[in-house]
């Protein structure tokens, strides 16, 4: 029987386990990024695991999520990342050379490597062929350090795609086109293979659009295969050495399968607010847009910025809509200076901010209340723009720049006929805002810098037998891990001080639940279904983590939120019979007995809610490995022990 293209890598690259789907197996990582807002406290765990120099091929610290400074506390990360990446061997992206994953498609990303990032939108990656995972920032700090990745092996669900795109239809309409089949919870547990004649007509750049987005599924990853044009786009990149072809084998069995023919498609929009809420333009109609925001890791790329700067060419942004306009890259944004086209946005009334998230994370340009924004990025969570009211879609590039221009939804197969725009034979290279590591026989003359906004990550004791806690929060289905830490200009400075980032754990659906665990100093959180989903922020177990939170019980949760849990050493587990969920209210008090026991043989696991006085059976959604760490006390802990 063939192999996948997914199950390829993997075979090359598995060290523990069986690729049967559903067990678990660990992969050797060749490659790992971070950025600074995952990054501090990534490198402060690699730190405590007391390993020299990374042991992968190549790792890659961006400054990208944090970069505005308006007081001392991001350009303190900044700096202590830099020392500790020039100490450890891993290469530094400094603040203004892009966003990690545009750069390191163009610089750093080879075909049939293993990535692992402290970002969720690391599948980026997978458009250039790679087996690209977010994970949570001790999984990176692990694989830097040399030890393997763990996940489940995930079923492979083909994407089939034939035909080719319509004029202004474009890369980010086939993701929208997925979403909107398969929801923001299609790909759980899945890899997603894009195959067919279909994938020949899209660059490596749209292909990363698409990859981008798989996040959004809730997918393991999603992946491109890596042929003629991936080495055109490689030589064009200076690197076609890197380059080798991949694809999956003819009789290879996928476990499901969709079809989509890319000459059906029309511009779409997820409409507020959730990716997988998608309409055609048309549908929506033409409301009124107050601002555009292009940008972000999923639409930043040359050619995205060249379509968007050929619809403004000579025109003039409508007087009510705020244009927004963030490259993706040094590389995208020197290129776009270098042929004019950066003239003719700035000339068309757009505002240029730097290469890096900005909006996206909600650093900068929160639309007015209750505004409507459209925006090129990925996410549009409630809040996340930084406007608790504002309505956030999610559109192409091609409908971001046409709708800015008449300041109502516009559909851009209205401009009439688009003017073809390719990819450069060579794209302008120049590296110099990557800083290589210092080398090993000098490493110990770097000192690292620690500024007072750099505190230590909380630490958690062995499992206990018995847990009892109240249940100090009650939530719904679909939280993501910016209902549990939200984001945002005021809080992201502080990801390396969880002490004062617990003052907004689960600000958004309770503001007296930080209080609350200080009351009791300990508790569980009850769940709904898909619980964690959204990113791979370990600061939303972390936090919950330093304030107490010894297990959370949900009827489901997201595949790296809960490898995020077990990390930090709070037990996630799930109900049995998910009728179980309504008869816990907040505040019950709940006991766990003999749960220690109950994980380490994994055996029946009974909740007892002595407020009601009832009792049901809950399931540790847990591997045997994943098992002993909880019990050890999380990742760090375990890791520590394996080593001795
Ligand atoms: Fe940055 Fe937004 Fe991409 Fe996250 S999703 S890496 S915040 S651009």
């Amino acid at each position: 029987m063939g192999l996948t293209l997914a199950q390829k890598i993997i075979k090359n690259h598995i060290v523990s386990g069986e690729m049967t789907v559903g067990s678990e197996i660990g992969l050797k990582i060749d490659q790992t990024l971070t950025q600074d807002a995952t990054g501090t406290m990534a490198y402060l765990e690699f730190e405590a695991m007391g390993v020299p120099r990374v042991k992968t091929e190549r790792s890659v610290a961006y400054i990208d999520h944090n970069t505005l400074q308006t007081g001392f506390e991001n350009a303190d990360d900044h700096r202590f990342i830099q020392s500790i990446a020039k100490k450890h061997g891993i290469w530094f992206s400094r603040p203004g050379n892009g966003i990690c994953h545009q750069v390191h498609l163009e610089r750093f990303g080879i075909p049939g490597k293993t990535l692992i990032g402290s970002d969720s939108h690391t599948p980026t990656g997978g458009g250039i062929g790679m087996l690209a995972m977010g994970a949570g920032g001790l999984d990176v700090a692990v694989a830097m350090g040399g030890g393997p990745y763990y996940i489940t092996m995930p079923k492979m669900l083909r994407v089939n795609l034939t035909g080719k795109l319509s004029p202004w239809v474009s890369a980010k309409d086939v993701i929208l086109k997925v979403l909107q089949i398969l929801s923001v919870k299609g790909g759980v547990g899945k890899i997603v293979e894009y195959a067919g004649e279909g994938v020949k007509s899209l660059t490596v750049p749209e292909r990363a659009t698409i990859t981008n987005m798989g996040a959004e599924l809730g997918a393991t990853t999603s992946i491109f295969p890596s042929d003629e044009i991936t080495r055109s786009f490689l030589k064009a990149q200076g690197r076609e050495e890197d380059w080798v072809e991949l694809s999956s084998d003819p009789d290879a069995v996928y476990d499901e399968e969709i079809s989509i023919d890319l000459s059906e498609l029309v511009p779409l929009a997820a409409c507020p607010h959730s990716p997988d809420n998608v309409k055609t333009v048309d549908e929506i109609g033409a409301i009124k847009v107050d601002q555009v925001c292009i940008g972000s890791c999923t639409n930043s790329s040359y050619l995205d910025l060249m379509r968007v700067a050929s619809i403004l060419k000579g025109k003039t942004v409508h007087p009510d809509v705020s244009l927004a306009i963030a490259p993706g890259s040094k590389q995208v944004y020197n290129m776009l200076a270098q042929n004019g086209a950066l003239a003719d946005l700035i000339a068309a009334g757009a505002r240029i901010l730097e290469c890096a998230c900005g909006p996206c994370i909600g650093m900068g340009q929160s639309p007015n209340s209750k505004g409507i924004s459209l925006r090129t990025f990925n996410r549009n969570f409630e809040g996340r723009s930084g406007t608790a009211d504002g309505q956030i879609y999610l559109v192409s590039p091609e409908t971001a720049a046409a709708s800015a221009l008449t300041g109502v939804f516009t559909n851009p197969q209205t401009l009439g006929e688009e003017a073809p725009i390719a990819l450069p034979e060579k794209f302008l290279i120049n590296d110099n805002m990557v800083v290589a590591p210092a080398p090993e026989s000098e490493m110990d003359k770097v000192e690292i810098l620690r500024g007072p906004n750099i505190k230590e990550f909380p630490t958690t004791d062995p499992l206990p037998e018995t847990i009892a806690a109240k249940a100090l929060l009650k939530v719904g289905d679909n939280i993501t891990t910016d209902h549990i830490m939200p984001a945002g200009a005021k809080i992201l400075p502080y990801r390396s001080n969880i002490p004062y980032l617990s003052n907004f754990c689960f600000g958004v659906c309770d503001k007296e639940f930080p209080a609350r665990c200080r009351e009791y100093g300990k508790g569980i959180v009850i769940g709904g279904a898909n619980y964690g989903q959204g990113s791979s922020r370990e600061h939303a177990a972390l936090v919950p983590l330093y304030l107490g939170v010894k297990a959370v019980i949900a009827k489901s949760f997201a595949r790296i939120h809960c490898a995020n849990l077990a990390n930090a050493g709070i037990l996630p587990l799930v109900f049995k019979d998910e009728a179980d969920y309504d008869r816990i209210d907040q505040m019950d008090e709940l006991e766990l007995p003999d749960i220690r026991s109950a994980i380490a043989g994994n055996s029946k696991i009974i909740v007892k809610d002595l407020t009601k006085g009832i009792e049901f059976e809950a399931e540790a959604v847990l591997s045997a490995r994943q098992r002993e760490m909880v019990l050890a006390g999380g990742l760090l802990n375990y890791t520590r022990e394996q080593s001795k």
